[in-house]
């Protein structure tokens, strides 16, 4: 059999780690669920205009992947020109639409039927060039068929093998369900660094690449792929020279990993005395354990609103306490800080959604949504209160744009007491009350927020997504999506400066904490606790033990002034990037 070329693909890094295996597309699961329907002759037309327009959209879209592949990677833009020729194709276009017309039958069904004719004449060729244009077919036709019947979901429970799953989308729902015996990474067309099933990923240790557009396109059920998740570079059909380099990038990886971690225990101490907390996120209770294989100091962001998805309805208080008590009691004698629901947005629950969102990003989640379901939030802060006797626990409100949403929870916590001591119920009645500082006006706010609360947390996530204008799921901005963004760093001032006045804790729970360059910028900005995926804490740790802190203030003090998000980058690269790769360099030295 021919060898099939090598191709190099590039999408966005979405979980670090170099993973070779053989490519698994799930889109097709989905598609293969097809009903057959009638139709009557006068709704003939509009049918076959559907199937029109389901072509039309499928052909702009290949056309937008084709325009936005780099001018070296042309190779490629050839075999999804050849796609595009496919719709036009006389076998698949015009033999639907003759089907749908003759047999008063439905788009999806015609078009179903008229693959498999396709796919058969083209299995008992023997050539691998019609074998190669019926997976092509194969390809387009899913195209064409997602756009008919909308997204899929994807049936993980299927796959049999260990496999690299390639998909065109995967909700943060079906992400948190990945059998880790059974996927070693995946890779999707859709997503940025910042959106949730990327951070689910990283939590997962599963290295993924996202927001890579051609994915389900250019890659066929058991081709071999490389996945670097660090660089978001994919391979596919390597060659020996590319399998050799993977070889050696992952031994690399793995030492780089194996130096972090040996020292992961050791306290995170800066060179002028600073001890700080390093504390691990976490969306699942079982992902305690790794926040304290890493040598997390308590779980700094506990995501609740996993637990309420992949399901048919609300859990109920005692499952929730059940949860919350195993997480608190683990991490005994360390802090917990759990977060109430933050569903909706881009962590939509089928039973809990409201109405149908044209922007969801900014409609009714998390608080609005909990203070519109009274009874929902009062469900989960009893059980939040109940599990908080057995240990160290903080509560954090999700998503506060106003001192009224504040307001409004407190009072929904008192009544939760209330009907607590009621009950005859044992519950803790010092929780910290703490707010996530992901919305500008909060920022804005942060003096008067200040009055409220015991303590901020920075979510940059949602801070970077709302300040910036920037959908963190989408990968057509990605490119904007900068961290380091003055702007940024101003508003992480903004906070620390303010709960640095009234004298409360100012820690930092999104993403960016996560990433040891920045940590110098956090810590030099004022925030005094850091919350991250637990497995970069171990690389945290280190750069604090490699940092004088109060050098780190000046310098951070200084960013704010600069202009640009790169200028920011560069700076922070030339004072601090050395730290990081001498751990990349130093494989033989012991501890
Ligand atoms: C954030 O927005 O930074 C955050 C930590 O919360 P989430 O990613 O769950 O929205
Ligand atoms: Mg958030």
């Amino acid at each position: 059999m021919k060898n099939r070329e090598e191709i190099i693909l590039r999408g966005v890094a979405g979980s670090p780690g170099i993973v070779i295996g053989k490519a698994y597309l799930v889109d097709r699961e989905g598609v293969d669920v097809v009903e057959k329907f009638h139709i009557e002759k006068q709704h003939l037309e509009a049918e076959i205009n559907r199937f029109r327009s389901a072509v039309g959209k499928a052909k702009d879209e290949l056309r937008k992947i084709i325009d936005d592949i780099p001018s070296e990677y042309r190779e490629q833009a050839s075999i999804l020109e050849t796609h595009v020729a496919l719709l036009e194709d006389k076998m698949l276009y015009d033999k639907t639409i003759d089907y749908i017309g003759k047999e008063q039958i439905n788009a999806e069904w015609a078009l179903k039927r008229v693959v498999a004719e396709v796919k058969t004449i083209f299995h008992n060729m023997t050539d691998d060039y019609f074998r190669e244009r019926s997976a092509d077919i194969a390809h387009v036709s899913d195209r064409i068929m997602r756009n008919l019947v909308g997204a899929t979901s994807v049936n993980l429970g299927k796959i049999d093998r260990r496999v690299i799953l390639v998909a065109h989308s995967l909700s943060p729902a079906e992400t948190s369900q990945i059998q880790l015996e059974k996927i070693k990474g995946f890779v999707t067309n859709t997503g940025s660094e910042a959106s949730h099933t990327s951070i689910i990923a990283r939590t997962l240790e599963i290295p993924a690449i996202v927001g890579l557009f051609e994915a389900t396109e250019m890659i066929k059920t058991d081709d071999v792929i490389i996945v670097d998740g660090t660089t978001g570079k994919l391979i596919i059909n390597p060659t020996e020279q590319s399998i050799q380099d993977f070889n050696e990038k992952t031994a690399g990886y793995e030492r780089q990993k194996a130096f972090l971690n040996r020292r992961s225990h050791l306290p995170a101490e800066s060179l002028d005395g600073v001890k700080l907390n390093v504390m691990g996120n976490i969306e699942l209770a079982e992902e305690v354990v790794s926040t304290l294989s890493y040598g997390g100091d308590g779980v700094g962001l506990y995501r609740t609103e996993f637990q309420y998805l992949s399901r048919k309805d609300f859990p109920t208080e005692e499952e929730l306490y059940e949860r919350y008590k195993d997480v608190i009691e683990v991490m005994i004698p360390r802090p917990v800080i759990i977060r109430t629901l933050d569903i909706n947005g881009d962590k939509a629950v089928a039973y809990a959604s409201i109405s149908d969102e044209n922007n969801p990003a900014l409609g009714l989640r998390a608080i609005r949504y909990c203070l519109k379901k009274p009874d929902v939030f009062k469900t989960q802060l009893r059980a939040i209160h109940r599990a908080a006797v057995h240990g160290q626990v903080s509560l954090l409100i999700p998503m506060i744009s106003c001192v009224e949403e504040v307001v409004a929870a407190k009072r929904i916590i008192e009544e939760v007491k209330e009907s607590l001591e009621a009950d005859g119920l044992q519950y803790s009645k010092k929780i910290k009350f703490g707010i996530m500082m992901e919305v500008p006006s909060a920022v804005i706010m942060a003096d008067i927020m200040a009055e409220f609360v015991d303590f901020f947390s920075i979510g940059t996530n949602d801070l970077i997504q709302y300040s910036l204008a920037i959908d963190r799921g989408n990968r057509e901005v990605a490119h904007l999506y900068h961290p380091m963004h003055p702007a940024i760093l101003r508003m992480v001032r903004r906070v620390a400066e303010q709960g640095e006045k009234k004298g409360i804790g100012v820690y930092m729970c999104g993403e960016m904490a996560g990433n040891p360059l920045y940590t110098p910028v956090l810590l030099g900005l004022g925030v005094n606790r850091l919350s991250m995926n637990p497995q970069a804490i171990p690389a945290v740790k280190s750069m604090i033990r490699s940092i004088d802190i109060s050098k780190a203030e000046g310098f951070a003090l200084e960013l704010l002034e600069m202009k640009t998000a790169d200028d920011v980058l560069k700076k922070v690269q030339d004072a601090y990037g050395s730290i990081m790769s001498n751990w990349i360099y130093s494989e033989s030295e012991e501890s």
